[in-house]
C-alpha cells in the first residue's frame, strides 16, 4: 500500500488549521470524520513537569506537543525515534488555543494515546519529498534500478537487486548500482525514512 498524500491539507493540515479546543468553550470546531495527521519537526525537548516537545510544522510555525498525564521521565522520546531534526506525526492533533495572546498554541496527547505519536527518522521537507517519491514509484520502487535506470531484465543478471533496509523500496540492477546509490544517492537518509512510513502505512 502506497502512503497517504502527505501534500493533501485535509488530511496533513498545519497546526493553524487543526481542529481546535479553546479553553474557555469547549470544542470551537467541528471533528472531521476521517483521520487526520499533525507534521512537525522536532526542535527541542522542552520537558519541565510533563514531557514536551517543541516542533515547527509544515509552514514553520512553532507549537508544543505535550503529553497528559505523565510524569517528566515517563517518556523515552529518543526510543520512540522522537529525535531531535527527525519527524513527529501526530493522529488527530488538536491545537488548544493559548488563553494569553504571544504564547505558543499547543497539542496536547491524552494519556493513553502516547504511543500513536510516531517518529520518522528524516526532516519534515526531506520525509515529504520521499513520500512523494513513494507514492509515485519514480526511480525507485518501480522496476527500474535506482541509480543507473536499467530495467528488470534488461542486465545481465536479469533481476534486479532489491535492498533489503527498506523492503524493495530502491532496487539495482547490480551491488556497483546499489553501493553508488546509498553513498552517492543518498539512500542512505532515505531508506530510514521509507521503512519508516511504511512501518505506519504498510
Ligand atoms: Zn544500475
Ligand atoms: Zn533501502
Amino acid at each position: 500500500m502506497a502512503p497517504p498524500d502527505f501534500t493533501n491539507k485535509t488530511l496533513f493540515p498545519s497546526f493553524a488549521t487543526c481542529p481546535s479546543i479553546d479553553t474557555d468553550t469547549p470544542i470551537t470546531t467541528p471533528v472531521p470524520d476521517e483521520d487526520w495527521y499533525l507534521l512537525g519537526q522536532i526542535k527541542d525537548d522542552m520537558t519541565l513537569t510533563k514531557p514536551t516537545l517543541v516542533l515547527s510544522d509544515r509552514d514553520g510555525a512553532p507549537f508544543a506537543l505535550v503529553f497528559d498525564g505523565l510524569d517528566r521521565g515517563a517518556l523515552d522520546f529518543k526510543r520512540l525515534g522522537l529525535r531531535k531534526g527527525c519527524t513527529a506525526i501526530i493522529p488527530r492533533a488538536r491545537r488548544t488555543v493559548p488563553k494569553e495572546e504571544g504564547k505558543r498554541g499547543f497539542v496536547r496527547v491524552e494519556l493513553g494515546d502516547a504511543g500513536g505519536v510516531k517518529g520518522i527518522p528524516g526532516e519534515l521537507g526531506v520525509v515529504i519529498e520521499v513520500v512523494r517519491r513513494m507514492r509515485e514509484g519514480k526511480g525507485e520502487g518501480e522496476g527500474v534500478c535506482g541509480t543507473c535506470g536499467m530495467g528488470e531484465g534488461e542486465g545481465e543478471g536479469g533481476r534486479l537487486l532489491r535492498c533489503t533496509g527498506c523492503d524493495g523500496g530502491a532496487r539495482y540492477c547490480g551491488k556497483e548500482c546499489q553501493v553508488k546509490g546509498w553513498n552517492e544517492g543518498g539512500h542512505k537518509a532515505e531508506c530510514k525514512i521509507i521503512k519508516a512510513v511504511g512501518a505506519i502505512w504498510g
